[in-house]
């Protein structure tokens, strides 16, 4: 099978040691799948979102946070060190080797609430001063360090790949203004005022609404020049920092870049033209079944809600359903899958899907295998997911 054509499950360290390694990697061959992906870096959530895990046989739920599930050499980390937990990746490496299954590491990078809580100034901040409670900024030269001893503990371990998680601004274009970026972006003579007015339109529903999108520089044209200006920076350093990445791992195993589906991923700081240079192969999500009925619940009103859904289908260039009423019952059509991927497939990138199928009715999964084509897909995660859910899955990729 060529890698192209991985089928991977994401699992997380708890997974593992609750269900055990060895039985995890057996359901996945006999499910079909030919790649365990293992998060070895957490941060606050709870699994599954909402309900019970469906086959964990120690606990319904968990309630993570920050840690790192790897054996790490603490005295070659700088500034930034580690909260480590139980290594389990060791065992899983071991089990993925019998059951005949290639091993990733999955690395989310840039959220982690415990470095934040520890090393407070290398957080994110908003443009109204506001520190994130979980995201570090990609600007800040620790956080930067820290990445590459986090990276330079998993590739000891001889992996078949790495996918980098999380290398991203967080959605919405809020961040980051922390004083390290502003200087920097000041310097590139931005006007950061005229940005900050653009986000509180923004936030008042208004921003979103003129203009065309370039389908692949993603922004709408027709913007303030600062605010142009400021999206590209944004870009640019985010293409920076993991260019960095990629220069330590490249050569010594396969890295794979999760990123927000082509037509959005401007609002988070990635860029698909770029992509090349930072890894490769992209791994773009498509959150179809969270976004249609567990994200939106954040959303308070319902007005708040549609506002958002119609944003979102129109970052998508998508028309989306006809009315408000069926936005509101059909959320993101699985159509966009394939629409986004063929915008990869132009640009001559690789892709393998990252896929949340665990609140999909299975008919649908169906008809998303089917428009994810002979890509790759990757499931998220394996925890959250009822097996006969990835069964469709394995079943449908044979
Ligand atoms: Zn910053």
């Amino acid at each position: 099978m060529t890698a192209e054509a991985m089928l991977g499950a994401i699992a997380h360290p708890w997974d593992l040691s609750d269900e055990g390694a060895f039985t995890v990697c057996n359901n996945l061959r006999a499910m079909g799948f030919d790649t365990l992906l293992v998060q070895v870096k957490s941060f606050w959530a709870r699994h599954p979102p909402s309900g019970d895990l469906p086959h964990n046989p120690e606990r319904s739920e968990v309630i993570s946070d920050a840690r790192v599930y790897l054996d790490v050499d603490v005295k070659t980390y700088k500034k930034i060190k580690p909260v480590t937990a139980s290594e389990v990746i060791r065992q899983a490496a071991e089990a993925a080797r019998e059951a005949d299954l290639k091993l990733y590491i999955f690395l989310n990078t840039l959220i982690d609430d415990s470095v934040v809580e520890r090393y407070p100034g290398v957080a994110m901040v908003d443009a109204h001063g506001q520190r994130s409670n979980c995201w570090l900024c990609p600007n800040q030269p620790d956080a930067r360090v820290y990445t590459k001893n986090l990276l330079g503990d998993a590739l000891r371990l001889g992996v078949d790949g790495i996918i980098v998680s999380k290398a991203q601004y967080p959605p919405g274009c809020h961040y980051c203004f922390c004083d390290r970026c502003r200087a920097m972006g000041e310097k590139e003579g931005i006007d950061l005022g005229e940005v900050r007015l653009w986000l509180d339109h923004q936030d008042k529903g208004e921003g979103l609404n003129v203009g065309p999108i370039d389908p692949l520089i993603g922004y709408e044209r027709g913007l303030p020049e600062s605010v142009g200006q400021w999206l590209q920076w944004r870009r640019e350093r985010i293409t920076d920092y993991l260019m960095e990445v990629y220069e330590l791992a490249k050569g010594r195993t396969r890295v794979g870049v999760c990123m927000q589906a082509p037509r959005s991923a401007w609002s988070v700081g990635q860029s698909y033209p770029d992509a090349e240079k930072f890894c490769d192969f992209v791994s773009p999500m498509f959150y179809l079944g969270l976004w249609k009925r567990h994200a939106l619940e954040s959303f308070g009103s319902r007005r708040l809600k549609d506002e958002h859904l119609k944003s979102w289908y129109r970052l998508q260039q998508y028309d989306g359903p006809p009315t408000i009423r069926e936005f509101r019952l059909q959320g993101v059509d699985p159509s966009v899958v394939a629409q986004q991927l063929a915008i990869i497939d132009d640009l001559g990138l690789e892709a393998v899907s990252s896929f949340m199928i665990w609140d999909l009715p299975e008919e649908e999964i169906l008809r998303v295998m089917d428009l994810n084509g002979e890509h790759g897909a990757i499931i998220d995660c394996y925890g959250w997911t009822p097996f006969q859910k990835m069964l469709a899955v394995g079943a449908h990729k044979k």
